[in-house]
Parts: structure tokens; C-alpha cells; sequence
């Protein structure tokens, strides 16, 4: 049987998703069904989708495996009113350190999303107040994922661009302001998982590239340091020597400045925002999509799921869902799991 009829037929949250696209007599949400590049847009197909049945009808039809939600607009005037909030973290925007190419992933280079969950998580809920119920994760099916946002929903374009130009730090000067905003208590937990995470768990200072680009930053950040961390880095046999070094020198040198290894863990894991996906005109993937290509689905999941280290691999696909299904007549946890986180994020417009 089709792996897609069976997804659409038994597994996919329509009901939830529905409830996403709704629509008053006076508005409507722009929606597309995609497959690959090809596109039913939004105008026409909502004519024909006036209810639940008929949207799942229309899935069943075309099986088109992503839908895509744009702004909510004013029928008559055409002009998009609201939308939520869209961050679209994506590994590859990160400076890697790694061999992978382009859109590739593997389980080291996925640290720099753990980190930006983690810290886009703090910008979010304590930095711009926003309350975790209002936050959804959703994972982008394969490089990535996804952050939803129901509040300040009525932002206008130049209130989003004035946010991501908020959150958005490109310089390590802007990264050294973001850092002395931190609570003590937070810098620890990052140090902590970077230490645990990435020193230890993935060696990133046991690559070259890796050990090169700490260098380069001590040479134009550090200059007193460089000389004397370069030449003891010689001497030490393995990444978690050397980063223990760097750690001990920071507190025998009782510095005033940033501390070394803090800049460096925070340049790796801070969030690099895509200001596209935020625009107001810019549709965004709905959760429990399809990805075309590795046929992962975009589950919405636990911010901690996030720092799962297998998670690059781990993803639930459309083959491994139907294939639970079929074996025991439900749907596997994972996707209970992530009805469950929608339906409270939805419960909250
Ligand atoms: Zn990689």
C-alpha cells in the first residue's frame, strides 16, 4: 500500500492541522501543498477546502507530503494580517568544523543545534518574556528545526526585521554585549554542556579546524594569550587537555574580560537567524510535513529532545511510521508525543 495514503489516511494529525489553516467568513490563511517544487496555491485550493473532510480529501488526492501555512489575510483586501512567529535554525548556516558538505549532517556538527535551542530558548522565554506554552519545536525533517511562535502575532513587517535584528549577533562584539546580558547561572550551563557535549563527547578540539578557529579568536580577541595558549597546546595530546588548560589559565589570570572558553562556546552555539522565514509575506512548513528527501517527519518535539546527541539519525521517516502502524495498529510514540505538544500550542491563540 501507497506509504503516503496510509500516513495521510491513519497518522496525520488533520484535525490539528486544520485547526491551523482556520479560516472566518472575512479572512483566510494563505496554504499550499507542495511536492517537491510543484505548487497547489492558496486562493483556489481554499475554495475547496471549507472543512476538515475536504481537506482530507485533498491530502488524500494529491498526497502532497508538505504544507505550507503563509499569513492570515482579509479576504477582500488581500493584505496578510497576522502570522506567527518563524525561526528556521538550520546547521548549515553555522560555521562547521566537521567533513560534511553542504546539506549534509552528522552527529557533530548537530551540536551547534543543540546550542542554538538552548540559547534561543533563553533569548525567548528571558529576554523577550515569552511564556514556554507559547513556544513550539518542531523538527525540520532533517537538517534542523523549526520554532513556532503564537504570541505578537499582529507584528507588522518592521516589527519583525526590528526583531531579528535584535537576536541576530554577527559580530563578536554584539556576542560579547549578548554574553555580559547572561546570568551567572546560565553562563554555568552552558560551559557545562559545551564542556560535557562538545569537548568531551564529540573531541571537536581533537580536529584541526576546530583547534585553528579557537587560535584565530584568542590571536584578535586575547592577544596576551595567544602566544602562551598556542605553545602549551603543543604539549597537550588531546582536545580535552588543551580546553582544560585554557580553563585553568583563565582562572589563574583572573580576568576582567570575557572568559576565553565562554566566547568560544557561545560563537559556536549562538542561533543564526534566518530573517525570511519571519516575514509576514513568507509561508512556513506546518508541523507533521513531509521532507521530500529524507521523508523524515517535521515533529513537534520537546526542547530537551532537541539535545538529543542521535537526533541527526534518530528522526522518525514516513517508511518507519507506517511500518509501526502496521505492527501495532497506533501510531508510534513519537507522533503522540508531538500531538500532544500542538494541540497545547494551539490551545493557546
Ligand atoms: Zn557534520
Amino acid at each position: 500500500m501507497d506509504l503516503k495514503q496510509v500516513y495521510f489516511q491513519h497518522l496525520y494529525p488533520r484535525e490539528l492541522i486544520y485547526e491551523m489553516m482556520r479560516t472566518s467568513p472575512s479572512l483566510y490563511r494563505k496554504v499550499a501543498l507542495s511536492e517537491g517544487e510543484i505548487f497547489w496555491h492558496d486562493l483556489d485550493l481554499l475554495k475547496e477546502i471549507r472543512c476538515e473532510q475536504e481537506f482530507h480529501k485533498k491530502l488524500l488526492e494529491h498526497k502532497s507530503g508538505q504544507i505550507h501555512l503563509g499569513a492570515i489575510q482579509s479576504l477582500r483586501e488581500k493584505t496578510p494580517l497576522q502570522k506567527e512567529l518563524v525561526f528556521d535554525i538550520d546547521v548549515t548556516d553555522f560555521t562547521r568544523y566537521c567533513q560534511c558538505r553542504e546539506k549534509q549532517v552528522c552527529l557533530i556538527c548537530w551540536l551547534h543545534i543543540e546550542g542554538a535551542s538552548l540559547l534561543l530558548n533563553y533569548i525567548l522565554r528571558e529576554q523577550l518574556g515569552l511564556q514556554e506554552k507559547r513556544i513550539l519545536w518542531v523538527l525540520s525533517g532533517k537538517k534542523g528545526f523549526h520554532c513556532l511562535v503564537n504570541d505578537w502575532l499582529h507584528f507588522s513587517q518592521q516589527q519583525r526585521e526590528r526583531l531579528v535584528k535584535f537576536i541576530e549577533r554577527k559580530t563578536i562584539d554584539s556576542l560579547r554585549e549578548f554574553i555580559f546580558s547572561l546570568e551567572e547561572e546560565f553562563i554555568e550551563k552552558i560551559m557545562t554542556i559545551f564542556t560535557e557535549r562538545v569537548i568531551i563527547q564529540r573531541k571537536l578540539l581533537d580536529l584541526p579546524t576546530f583547534q585553528q578557529a579557537c587560535l584565530d579568536l584568542l590571536l584578535e580577541n586575547y592577544p596576551g594569550l595567544f602566544i602562551v595558549v598556542k605553545h602549551q597546546w603543543n604539549n597537550c595530546h588531546t582536545g580535552v587537555e588543551k580546553w582544560q588548560y585554557l580553563q585553568q589559565l583563565e582562572m589563574r589570570q583572573s580576568l576582567q574580560d570575557i572568559r576565553p572558553s565562554l566566547l568560544v562556546a557561545v560563537q559556536c552555539f549562538y542561533p543564526r537567524v534566518d530573517s525570511k522565514p519571519m516575514g509576514l509575506n513568507n509561508n512556513f512548513k506546518a508541523p507533521f510535513s513531509l521532507h521530500p528527501k529524507t521523508g523524515k517527519i517535521s515533529l513537534p518535539v520537546q526542547l530537551e529532545k532537541l539535545m538529543d546527541y542521535s537526533l541527526p539519525f534518530g528522526q522518525l521517516g514516513l517508511a518507519e511510521a507506517c511500518d509501526y502502524f502496521a505492527r501495532h495498529t497506533c501510531e508510534p510514540p513519537a507522533m503522540s508525543e508531538g500531538k500532544k505538544l500542538l494541540k497545547t500550542w494551539l490551545s493557546q491563540f
